[in-house]
């Protein structure tokens, strides 16, 4: 595990005296400096009792039941109260939540050929969210790095590095954690369709002496419960020698009886001047999953879940007799491997199966049916959440991240990262089978990067390699390698600036020291020209993989691909902003209930 994973880790409750505690995995590669606080600095006045009306936060219909639907606000005012008394409700909810919560930030930096900003360096944390007072900090990390890495970064924030509060970017889900009506002008806007929600539009602006961090910007509430779905501006006025940052949050509906939770976040600066000569460039991506983790929620302490693998206990009936040493050491290896998958679930980590491990596994299937592979157990396909670019083995299966899936061009690509990770499988590359003793599970979720480690040594990834064109040169891919070349010519051109994406944390990076993985793919590749439009080496990320981020699953999303106009538009590796389509759950027998007036639509102002 010596392999300088984590560079550095922050404590985040220590650092502001605030409601929140984001848990934090702080993986810093800063080019610029000073500190970008991002959050609430105020002392919110009598804060403890911030939500009087707030009904008892229970993701049940019986909440929203509470707040008749079809009671409609007549009024621009009473769609203003309404939407204030459902944030406090919604503030009430988030405290017993504890969602992972993943930002990926890249900064900017002009490059003078193509003529637009690129990355120069990028930004990764980890955490899990916890609103709750009183919180202990508990990172996903490691423990070779978390108190020199501390110590470096505290030093780097006072001469020239520039310090992201990961806890900053965690608190772009909440508009403000005391909102009331008398520290803030509303203004009605208009209203507008997000997907197919019909929402009243309005801009907030805290009055004078309302304190500092304040929301400003504009906001969208939904006409059938008037949950805020959508809030866009920043925080103001900022305190001294700290500044907010500039984001796009985003709710989805993800329980019936209009639960609205925070799902996407995205930030960015163009122009924040905040030092003689110094201006602050960078655009991220927050997303937000795992609020149904059940026995995360039962077990808040997150210590001693017990992982029982039901899957191992098998069916002894048909062969009533002792397994004999070959399959009792299959059997054992089988018990690790179903350890493993469970935990990493059952912490958000691993996505429950689904459609995508369907589509990854017909590729594999294609590779072993050309080249007559036949292997016991059976191989399966599974999605790691998080947006990194790793895949690895766990005994037979193979785990693709969801960041990777993203870039990815084509299916030809695809198959290249698959094959890599089925001929560790065919060449017997086992998994550490200390893992089949059940109490080796027995850790606090945080400690996974720690205790869970699927890098391989680089004999065995020369071989994977080697093994993996000689699959790759007898399948249905044969004669479409070229893009997978070129994707890892991209890889290799992109990963000084992106050492936090181009990375493993659980399993093997694409590069391997110097080496990139499959690296004699590149030689028969075209050259890697950014310039050129008809060129696509890599994707942004986002493109491919949709998050249900309360039960984890995915789906591939469908798109229609879009022409790309100039080199600017093809942003490899790159984040983009959101726009989701929002949906209501169950819609259709909502649609006919509490349309706001005309009179609500007319109205000009707020007071
Ligand atoms: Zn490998």
């Amino acid at each position: 595990m010596q392999r300088g994973r984590i560079v550095c880790r922050m404590k985040a409750t220590k650092m502001l005296r605030s409601l929140y505690a984001l848990l934090t995995l702080f993986l810093v590669c800063c080019a610029t400096s000073l500190f970008v606080q991002t959050s609430y600095a105020q002392t919110p006045p009598a804060q403890t009792s911030a939500a009087p009306a707030a009904p008892e936060p229970q993701l049940s219909t019986q909440a929203a039941a509470t707040q008749p639907a079809t009671a409609a606000a007549g009024s621009f005012d009473q769609v203003v109260d309404r939407a204030i008394e459902r944030e406090h409700f919604f503030m009430a909810q988030m405290k017993q939540l504890h969602p992972l919560v993943e930002t990926y930030l890249q900064n900017l930096k002009k490059d003078k050929e193509l003529d637009t900003p690129v990355p120069a360096s990028d930004v990764y944390f980890l955490g899990r969210l916890d609103m709750s007072e009183g919180t202990d900090d508990r990172a996903f990390t490691s423990p070779t790095t978390a108190g020199l890495g501390k110590r470096m970064l505290s030093k780097l924030s006072n001469v020239y590095s520039m310090k992201f509060l990961p806890l900053g970017f965690a608190q772009m889900v909440v508009l403000d954690e005391d909102f009331q009506r008398r520290y803030y002008d509303f203004t009605f806007v208009r209203r507008e369709f997000l997907g197919e929600v019909r929402c009243i539009v309005m801009d907030v602006a805290p009055k004078k002496d309302a304190g500092k961090g304040r929301f400003l910007g504009r906001v969208w509430i939904e006409d059938q419960d008037y949950n805020i779905v959508r809030f866009n501006g920043t925080y103001y006025p900022h305190p001294r020698a700290s500044y907010y940052l500039h984001f796009d949050s985003w709710r989805a509906n993800l329980r019936p009886g209009g639960v609205w939770l925070p799902s996407l976040i995205y930030s960015e600066e163009s122009d924040l001047k905040y030092r003689l000569g110094q201006t602050l460039n960078y655009k991220a991506q927050t997303r937000l999953w795992g609020y149904n983790l059940k026995d995360l929620r039962r077990n808040s302490e997150f210590t001693e879940i017990t992982v029982d693998a039901p899957q191992t206990v098998h069916d002894q009936s048909q062969k009533a007799q002792d397994a004999s040493p070959i399959e009792a050491q299959r059997q054992w290896e089988r018990q690790a491997e179903l350890n493993v998958i469970d935990r990493l679930q059952q912490i958000g980590l691993l996505a429950p199966e689904g459609e995508i491990d369907k589509v990854l596994s017909t590729v594999v299937n294609n590779m072993m049916v050309t080249n007559n592979i036949d292997i016991q157990p059976e191989i399966h396909c599974r999605v790691l959440m998080t947006t990194p670019l790793e895949s690895f083995t766990i005994g037979h299966t193979i785990v693709v991240s969801r960041g990777m899936i993203d870039v990815l061009p084509d299916e030809a690509s695809l198959a290249m990262i698959l094959t890599h990770e089925l001929s560790h499988i065919v060449l017997g590359h086992h998994l550490n089978t200390k893992l089949a003793f059940n109490d080796r599970m027995f850790f606090p979720d945080e400690r996974t990067f720690e205790r869970m480690d699927f890098a391989r040594d680089r004999g065995e990834e020369e071989a994977a390699d080697k093994k993996a064109i000689e699959l790759l040169n007898n399948s249905p891919y044969k004669d479409k390698l070229g893009t997978a070349g070129l994707f890892l010519k991209a890889v290799q051109a992109r990963a000084p600036a992106l050492k936090n994406l181009i990375r493993g944390h659980l399993g093997d990076s694409l590069l391997n020291g110097d080496a990139t993985r499959m690296s004699s793919l590149m030689t028969s590749s075209p050259q890697f020209d950014p310039k050129k439009t008809d060129q696509v080496a890599a994707l942004p990320l986002g493109g491919r993989v949709k998050i249900d981020p309360w039960n984890n699953q995915l789906e591939l999303i469908k798109t229609k691909p879009v022409a790309i106009t100039s080199a600017a538009e093809k942003m490899p590796f790159e984040v983009t902003p959101f726009f989701p389509f929002l949906t209501r759950l169950g819609s259709g027998a909502s649609e006919k209930a509490a349309p706001v007036p005309e009179k609500t639509a007319a109205a000009p102002t707020g007071q």
